[in-house]
């Protein structure tokens, strides 16, 4: 495992221009993201780079501010020998569906504040103005992480054997056009898994609600590493999620008005070699770590 850093600062910011500025730390084309005209320099460097703090000091010398990024990156060995893995989609591809689009819950269960525990009943309903984003894409994440993944996905899925997962229909919906099936499925976790270690890193409740259960965000400066102890994680499946529900929540009572948190997706090697071999892209994949005793 390595960790990398992501350091985004306005171009014109710098007085002798970005570049000169890279130069004196020399950052090349291999760390540096740099286009005549762009709003922002991107550099990305491994956490132990002695270029890094000489960046960072150069910055502050010029009196710039910057935004800053740290994930883990793992080798497929590292993966494929996780106890589970969290995945994650890229959020330039996601797209909309759920309960404002017509998606219906039970929420006899859920949080009466923050929609926490909202059960699904339908099949998931997307909003149409998104479906170009499903375009080439085997598989994908609503902005909630709904997981979609295509017909031929979800059969390699379903003859896998894997455990813990169930299906429903997706549809899209189109402003007073009504409703057109997808040849997708939604990817369902019927497991949840119990409350993850405190000594989880890079998550932090945000406007807590009094349920405990939502409100979890993840911190961008620490990467994302969720702990969970040795007996809470014996009796997993394949598919499950977490006990915790991440995101922003808006709730009061209507469900077609509603934003709900949502879980985490935690899946075993298993499911990421099914996706790996089906050629799925845009996903990070993020193992956990399991506490001794
Ligand atoms: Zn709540």
């Amino acid at each position: 495992m390595k960790t990398e850093v992501r350091i985004l600062f306005r171009s014109d910011r710098i007085q002798e221009g970005p570049r000169a500025l890279l130069d004196t730390v020399r950052c090349g084309p291999d760390v540096a993201e740099l286009d005549e005209g762009a709003i922002f320099t991107i550099v990305t460097l491994d956490e132990r780079d002695e270029r890094l703090p000489r960046l960072l000091h150069l910055l502050t010398e010029r009196g710039a501010s910057w935004l800053e990024r740290r994930y883990d990156c793992f080798t497929d060995e590292e993966l494929e020998s996780a106890r589970l893995l969290i995945m994650s989609y890229d959020v330039n591809a996601e797209v909309f569906g759920g309960p404002q689009e017509g998606t219906t819950y039970d929420m006899s269960e859920a949080c009466k504040r923050c929609g926490a525990g909202a059960r699904q009943t339908s099949a998931m309903i997307l909003d149409g103005e998104y479906l170009h984003r499903l375009e080439g894409r085997r598989a994908a994440m609503t902005f909630k992480d709904d997981m979609l993944v295509d017909e031929k996905l979800s059969g390699a899925l379903a003859e896998s054997g894997a455990t813990g997962l169930s299906f429903r229909g997706v549809f899209a919906a189109f402003e007073g056009r009504g409703h057109l099936q997808l040849p997708w499925r939604q990817l369902c976790a019927t497991h949840t898994l119990p409350r993850m270690s405190p000594r989880s890193t890079g998550i932090s409740p945000y406007n807590p609600c009094p349920c405990g259960r939502s409100s979890f965000a993840g911190k961008e400066e620490v990467p994302m590493r969720l702990a969970y102890r040795a007996a809470d994680v014996a009796d997993i499946r394949d598919i499950n999620v977490t006990w915790e529900w991440f995101g922003e929540a808006k709730f009061d009572g209507d469900v077609s008005e509603a934003l709900f948190p949502n879980p985490l997706f935690l899946v075993t090697p298993k499911v990421w070699r099914i996706f790996r071999d089906a050629g799925v892209t845009g996903f990070d994949w993020i193992p956990i770590r399991v506490e001794d005793g």
